[in-house]
């Protein structure tokens, strides 16, 4: 396995690799869990060379986010990819992606990119968007691996892909959980003993709605509310959002027909975790 920092070497391997063989990238920004492990598994088995990207993107934080406390572990991520038998760790620097005097950006506009995530966090998707189109033109993966937990991410990537024609395919993989149902994130190292409990409201709060609609219920209002007063119990969570949503468009639904992604946002103290299920009704 290689580690490559720089970005013209990360090129120079990619040249030498040539179709018919495969090339899968796995974008994260490290502190590695079971969830990105499960996507380079996927890779691993679909392509003929995995690179992973471990890359803690700054553009994509907001003020006040956690960019500077966010977990970095690259030398565990590193044997980690080894195991999975990762062909590149690609870790490149800050000055290395983003020089002193860096300035275009890939700007995805629409509702999809201004609603949830994109209301909650402004410039967010700016900063996803330029970064992904940043490693796929290094890259150029022919397939590239993404969490369905980043749900509104994964269609704003599918955009970009399809409006700029860009040549990568899109996997997108199943949420990895806890055995309590807490969707695995590299920020969950932050919490506490008593905040990991508070952070289950998430998932139950989700398996509670799901079990609603799959009863009957047809009102995302009434569901919503009831979800809403469900996480309120909880004295350490805060609610961002919490929205009943059309799985393509991420647009509000009233009534819920056929499938629906149920997606919420929630504060625990001060770490804001994100989460959603897919329910199907008939
Ligand atoms: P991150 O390092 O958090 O930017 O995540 C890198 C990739 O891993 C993204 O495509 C995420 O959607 C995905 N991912 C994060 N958490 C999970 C999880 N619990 N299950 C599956 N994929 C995940």
């Amino acid at each position: 396995m290689r580690l490559i920092k720089e970005i013209s070497q990360m090129k120079d391997y990619r040249k030498k690799i040539k179709a018919p063989q495969t090339v899968g990238l796995v974008p994260t920004m490290g502190a590695f869990h079971q969830g990105h492990l499960s996507l380079l598994r996927k890779a691993r088995q679909q392509c003929d060379k995995v690179v992973v990207s471990v890359f803690v993107n700054p553009i994509q934080f907001g003020k006040g986010d956690d960019y500077q406390r966010y977990p970095r572990n690259l030398s565990e991520d590193i044997s980690l990819s080894e195991k999975e038998e990762v062909d590149v760790v690609f870790a490149p620097s800050l000055e290395e992606m983003y020089p002193q005097d860096y300035s275009t950006f890939v700007q995805v506009g629409g509702p999809l990119s201004s609603t949830l995530e994109g209301a909650s966090r402004s410039g967010h998707f700016k900063g996803v968007a330029t970064v992904l189109i940043k490693l796929f033109n290094i890259i150029k993966p022919d397939f590239s691996y993404f969490g369905e937990k980043d749900y509104q991410q994964v269609l704003i990537v599918k955009k970009v892909v399809d409006e700029l024609n860009l040549d990568t395919q899109i996997i997108v993989l199943p949420t990895t959980r806890e055995k309590d149902g807490l969707a695995l994130s590299s920020r969950n190292s932050y919490f506490d003993e008593k905040e990991r409990e508070a952070a289950t409201i998430l998932y139950k709060s989700l398996k509670k709605a799901k079990e609603w609609i799959l009863e009957g219920e047809k009102n995302s209002w009434r569901i919503i509310l009831e979800m809403k007063k469900l996480i309120e119990k909880e004295l350490l969570a805060r609610i961002d959002y919490v929205a009943i949503v059309d799985p393509n468009s991420m647009e509000e639904t009233q009534n819920i027909e056929g499938e629906v992604l149920i997606v919420l946002a929630v504060r625990i103290s001060k770490i804001r975790l994100i989460d959603n299920v897919r329910v199907r009704r008939g």
